[in-house]
């Protein structure tokens, strides 16, 4: 069984240190047995990167509840945020379909302004951490899951951007505000497929972005936010379709190549 200190351990030799901003994206059971569950993962993560850190966890909802209220709409994205997003200190950004949960010393700074901003365009909460020169770290999961991806679509301006992903993701969705009230978001640059983006992997590797490493049995991976959005940069501006799947059946990907081909 992993104890937290072994864990925590493990993600200071992949390069997670005191004082880091980290989006982490993560799979509970590709660690193995972990004495504690989420929580102890949880834990370790805030152990690593101390006080002076901030440890945001995606809380994405998919499909979009009706009304998006951040105490109880559960999030879509693993165990690992399920548990962080209702720890006492926590806070969740008011998006009703890319909220992400945030605690330590920029979280206010992170999610604030979320519901106004894009998903995970301009301003949003991820943008925010890559301008903070934050870190993304993949647990046991792949550039799949890596929304930062997203972040550089956006940035690099991409055809497809105001295509929704989905009819789901075509309407606007009331926010339960914490304060009492709502505030009607209107979906903005929501993101659309992500099945291809390991292809981001071989470009950040030559550039020697990405720290590799073992937490418990996942295979993990660290690197820099700006890194990331600069090699989506470059792969859109030589081929505007270089993130998108080759699925037939794909919701999203055969429209936008429509707009690419434009
Ligand atoms: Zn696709």
């Amino acid at each position: 069984m992993l104890t937290v200190q072994e864990i925590t351990r493990a993600l200071h030799a992949i390069g997670l240190a005191e004082g880091m901003s980290v989006v982490v994206h993560s799979s509970l059971s590709s660690l193995g047995l972990v004495e504690g569950g989420a929580d102890a993962v949880i834990d370790a993560l805030l152990d690593a990167i101390g006080e002076a850190g901030t440890l945001v966890l995606p809380t994405f909802t998919f499909p979009p509840d009706p009304v998006f209220d951040p105490r109880t709409t559960r999030s879509s994205t693993g165990l690992i945020p399920e548990t962080f997003r209702k720890r006492a200190g926590v806070r969740r950004s008011l998006h009703p379909t890319h909220s992400v949960a945030a605690c330590g010393l920029l979280a206010e700074h992170f999610i604030s302004g979320h519901p106004g901003a894009t998903a995970l365009g301009m301003d949003s909460p991820l943008h925010r951490l890559a301008l903070a020169e934050g870190c993304v770290l993949l647990l046991g999961v792949q550039h799949t899951s890596n929304a930062m991806v997203h972040v550089g679509e956006a940035i690099a301006r991409v055809p497809y951007l105001d295509l929704p992903y989905s009819d789901a993701f075509s309407v606007s969705i009331p926010v339960r505000l914490p304060a009492g009230g709502e505030v009607i978001v209107p979906p903005k640059e929501n993101p659309g497929c992500s099945v291809n983006f390991n292809v981001v992997e071989e470009p950040l590797k030559r550039r020697g972005a990405i720290t590799y490493g073992k937490v418990g049995d996942a295979d993990s991976q660290l690197m820099r936010a700006t890194d990331i959005i600069d090699v989506v940069g470059e792969l859109v501006s030589i081929n505007p379709a270089a993130l998108l799947c080759d699925i037939e059946w794909c919701p999203f990907c055969p429209r936008a190549r429509k707009l690419v081909e434009l």
